[in-house]
């Protein structure tokens, strides 16, 4: 395990005066402390929930979600549900319990950095399948099942982390098929599927097969800082989850759990989620509107239906990490896009986040990256 320059540059991001485009984060202000707090306050009035408990977590919890997700479109008993400490925590049983070293892992290109850190520090080879703007390309998956005999898809399918594509049905559908096919696992990670902002919403992936696992979070319709995620797994699996899930820390916290559950069982959460979905529309739609005085004439950019981010390429040869040096001495960051692929990056990539900060943020950081776009150093790094 090492760090990255670009790490060490994203360190940076946290100075109190850098309006920061970088982080997957939440706005902080949207989240419901009132709610949270009454939660916890009830949670805590009961002393069992200060006590170990099972590992597959919360029986009132498992309920509530199940039932979500079955609301949701992708019908789910509460016998199919593991609780995580977060979803990332999910990907990491996942991945204990069906990977060898040396196994290979099929990701769509560009992908979530953490899933690619995950898979290899598990000593898998990850094989990158080629993506378009609708994501992974079904075709191109069928070569890499012949070629390459993955054990693993990685997906996220729905306003994907970080290029904000969403893959429509008709791929779900054939990539499930295959999965079926190849008798190979699919990991469907959904952690913002609920953030639409336009659309229909895309039935999940996982309901088109059962081969799919899917990988759900508290942490954006929530609150990130709950840690709280789950694993919808098929009979076959759970146990094995189990007990990769018992040997990384017995069970997640409970009295966690329990404020959780009292709050999804207290909460109208649709409301909230309508909420941030109105609040993160704005947000969107301010930074997309702000592009194209922001930067150099040949950039693309996506413009997400939901989740967090616009992926944008510079016309190369550039190199996205030059330009983050130049961004922070403007007193704003982004994160550059070479580490979201797994083999061959595009260095004149970046991921732009619009859900941190309030409209008015946007607009004045976009002015500050316009700046570091057109001064000097941005041209060829130092
Ligand atoms: N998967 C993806 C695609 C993500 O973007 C994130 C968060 N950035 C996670 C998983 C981790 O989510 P959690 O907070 O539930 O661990």
């Amino acid at each position: 395990m090492k760090s990255s320059p670009v790490r060490d540059l994203l360190a940076l991001t946290q100075r109190p005066e850098v309006i920061s485009f970088a982080g997957g984060l939440p706005a902080p202000e949207l989240f419901d402390v009132d709610g949270w707090r009454d939660a916890f306050a009830k949670a805590a009035e009961d002393r069992r929930n200060l006590q170990y408990a099972t590992t597959e977590g919360n029986p009132v919890l498992r309920g509530v979600l199940a039932e979500r997700m079955t609301r949701r479109g992708l019908p789910t008993a509460d016998s199919d549900l593991l609780v995580t400490t977060g979803s990332q925590q999910a990907l990491t049983l996942v991945t204990t319990a069906l990977l060898e070293p040396g196994d290979v892992v099929a990701v769509e290109e560009p992908t979530y950095l953490a899933a690619l850190q995950c898979f290899q520090l598990a000593g898998a080879r990850v094989v990158p399948v080629a993506s378009d703007e609708h994501g992974m390309v079904p075709s191109a998956l069928a070569e890499v099942l012949e070629r390459d005999r993955p054990t693993l898809v990685y997906v996220v399918a729905t306003f994907a982390n970080p290029s904000g594509r969403t893959l429509p049905a008709s791929r779900r559908r054939e990539i499930a098929a295959l999965a079926e096919q190849h008798d190979v696992w699919v990991v469907e990670d959904d952690p913002y599927g609920e953030l639409r902002y336009r659309g229909e919403p895309v039935p999940q992936l996982a309901t088109y097969g059962d081969k799919v696992l899917h990988l759900g979070s508290l942490s954006k319709i929530g609150a990130p800082g709950l840690r709280l995620g789950w694993l919808r797994a098929p009979r076959s699996l759970m146990p094995a989850a189990v007990i990769a899930k018992q040997a990384a820390d017995l069970h997640t916290s409970t009295i966690d759990q329990a404020a959780a559950a009292a709050y999804l069982t207290g909460v109208d959460l649709d409301r909230h989620v309508a909420g941030l979905c109105a609040a993160y529309r704005e947000r969107r739609d301010t930074m997309i509107a702000a592009l194209p005085d922001t930067v150099p004439a040949g950039t693309v950019w996506s413009d997400p239906d939901g989740g967090m981010f616009v992926w944008l390429r510079l016309l190369g040869p550039v190199d996205t990490a030059d330009l983050l040096r130049n961004a922070l001495d403007h007193n704003v960051a982004f994160v550059p896009g070479a580490p979201f692929f797994a083999t061959t990056p595009d260095t004149a990539t970046m991921r732009l986040s619009f859900t941190t900060n309030p409209p008015e943020e946007i607009v004045e950081g976009m002015r500050r990256l316009a700046a570091a776009f057109t001064s000097p150093s941005a041209a060829g790094g130092r």
